[in-house]
Order: structure tokens, then C-alpha cells, then sequence
């Protein structure tokens, strides 16, 4: 029987109440009145179920567990970063973890100590943690980071925000490559601060490249590799979107595709490195390649300090 048979067969099929609905083979009907009768009749057509799910769900929220352990200007500047990230990079609902529209926000000074254990367990540190089930967003601030007014206490949020972007794209956990998921959100967290903050994070925190990155990326693949705040793997990303330039493709063209676009196509792939080769027009393989034409030098591939983020998500 096709589609279509059963559907013209349901026409006819008498219902019990005007106004309920029913889909089948993605064609709604409503319970309407035809003569004496109450019958289905064909109403719309939707496009896939998965549609009609989703717009049910409220609109993506952060809920926000501040302890009082923060400062005030903080907690400020804090709901200023989030808000903006919100606009610039919303999170679709139900994309994190199944039929869920928020995400809990845990943050504390380090001196205090966990006050959320009930909550989160014996957690340390910024994350995303939790499973597809929950996850959360953990953000304990280091006391020198306030004592010392370190840029870290405020791209610590974009940083993990951007995690949060990564895995509402993916739909999934984040298998892929270290180098492009923190390479992703560590450059992600420096253009915030450069373009709101009017200061160059690259050259402040990012600047420990280490010469594998030219000549052995391939062990920035796995969280095992070591570096520093993440500087081989912020230099990696940086490079490939030289490499993109060289092809042509704008600035912002270039992030866009390895911040949205790639994380796209690995929701749809089993292998991060299949969405790899899918999305750019260079060869993960020929990418390693070209590293060594660089010098480990984060210099050689800052990108411009006029980017604004707005123009690389609304491109
Ligand atoms: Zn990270």
C-alpha cells in the first residue's frame, strides 16, 4: 500500500471530537464536521514529525546557580556575557540533551569550595559535564583570577558557552579531534574578548605553540596530548583558516566553517575526520601537510583584530 492509499483511506475514517488532529504518513488531519458526520479531513502537510516536537519546546535557557562567594561586578558581567552569547550563538532547544530547554549554570569562587555537591557531585575546575541525559555547566572561578584581574575570569564563559554551541550542532558528544573542539572554543573565547574587551587574548594566554603542532599535529587529536591553555591546538585552527584564505574564502567564511558548518556535517557522520573532508576543500591528510610551510609561532596566524563574531554567524 502507498502513502497516498492510506491517506485517502483515513478521509473517510469517521473521528469523536471536532478539532483533534492526527498525523499519519506526515500528513495531518482534523477531526471536522462534514454533513451530519464528524470525520478526518486532510489539513496541512507537515514536513517531518521531528518539526512538530521541537516547536513544542520552550526557547533554549541557562539556569544560573551563582554563589554568593562571587563578586558582584562578576555576577554582572557575567549575565552581560551570557546575554550576548545568547543572540550571537543561540542554542536550539531539546539539541543538548533530549526534550530539554535548559542548562544549569554552577558557579563559585575557588576559595569556598564546591557549594553544589548536592547538585553536581565533587566537580573542580570549568567544564561541560554530564551525559546526554544532563549536563551542566561548571565554571569555578579561580580567587587569583579576581584578586589579580585576570581576562580568565570572564573567557572562561565564552569558552564553555561555545562547548555548549558545539555539542547544540553535533547533536551528540563531541568525538571529534581535541585540536577543533578546543582549538575551536579557544579561539572562540579570544575573539569574544578581543572584540568586547578591545584586547588581544591570543598573544596574551595562547601563545605556548609547541613545535609538534607544524610537525606532528596528528597527537593534538586526542585530550592526552599536552599543551598549554590549549596553544597548539588555538594554532592549528588559526592555520586552517589561513589555509581557507588562500583558497578564497573570506575570514569569516573560514570560521564559520569550522565553527558551525563542520559541526554540522559531524552530526550526520560517525567519524569527525569523514565531516573533516566533507566540509573543507582541503584534505585533512594535505591541512597537516601545509603545517610544515608555518613557523609554531601564534603571530603567524592571528586573525584580524577588526573580525566581529556577528558577521561569522550571520554570514
Ligand atoms: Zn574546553
Amino acid at each position: 500500500m502507498s502513502p497516498g492509499d492510506t491517506a485517502s483511506a483515513k478521509i473517510k475514517a469517521k473521528c469523536s471530537k471536532i478539532g483533534l488532529t492526527k498525523v499519519v504518513n506526515k500528513i495531518t488531519f482534523t477531526c471536522s464536521k462534514s454533513g451530519k458526520n464528524l470525520i478526518w479531513s486532510k489539513s496541512k502537510i507537515t514536513s517531518t514529525t521531528t518539526t512538530s516536537v521541537q516547536a513544542t519546546l520552550e526557547k533554549f535557557s541557562f539556569k544560573y546557580n551563582l554563589d554568593s562567594s562571587l563578586p558582584s561586578d562578576f555576577v554582572a558581567e557575567f549575565q552581560t556575557v551570557m546575554k550576548n552569547l545568547g543572540e550571537l550563538t543561540p542554542i536550539e532547544s531539546g539539541s543538548i540533551s533530549s526534550n530539554k530547554s535548559s542548562m544549569d549554570v554552577y558557579s563559585w569562587k575557588s576559595t569556598t569550595g564546591n557549594p553544589f555537591q548536592s547538585q553536581i557531585g565533587d566537580i573542580t575546575g570549568s567544564s561541560i559535564s554530564g551525559n546526554q541525559n544532563k549536563r551542566f555547566m561548571v565554571l569555578e572561578i579561580p580567587a587569583l583570577e579576581f584578586d589579580q584581574k585576570l581576562m580568565h575570569r570572564y573567557s572562561v564563559i565564552p569558552h564553555e558557552y561555545f562547548h555548549v554551541y558545539q555539542l547544540s550542532l553535533a547533536k551528540k558528544d563531541l568525538g571529534a579531534g581535541k585540536w577543533i573542539i578546543e582549538g575551536g572554543a579557544a579561539t572562540f573565547e579570544s575573539l569574544y574578548i578581543q572584540q568586547y574587551y578591545g584586547y588581544n587574548y591570543f598573544k596574551d594566554a595562547q601563545t605556548n605553540v609547541g613545535l609538534a603542532a607544524i610537525n606532528n599535529p596528528q597527537i593534538f587529536e586526542t585530550y592526552g596530548s599536552e599543551e598549554i591553555n590549549y596553544g597548539s591546538s588555538v594554532f592549528l585552527v588559526l592555520a586552517l583558516v589561513k589555509e581557507l584564505q588562500k583558497l578564497n574564502y573570506s575570514e569569516q567564511q573560514a570560521f564559520r566553517m569550522v565553527y558551525l558548518d563542520f559541526w554540522i556535517e559531524f552530526a550526520k557522520q560517525s567519524d569527525w575526520k569523514i565531516a573533516f573532508d566533507k566540509i573543507f576543500p582541503v584534505k585533512l591528510a594535505d591541512f597537516y601537510q601545509s603545517l610544515l610551510g608555518y613557523t609554531n609561532n601564534i603571530n603567524s596566524v592571528l586573525p584580524s583584530e577588526s573580525l566581529r563574531l556577528q558577521t561569522i554567524f550571520s554570514s
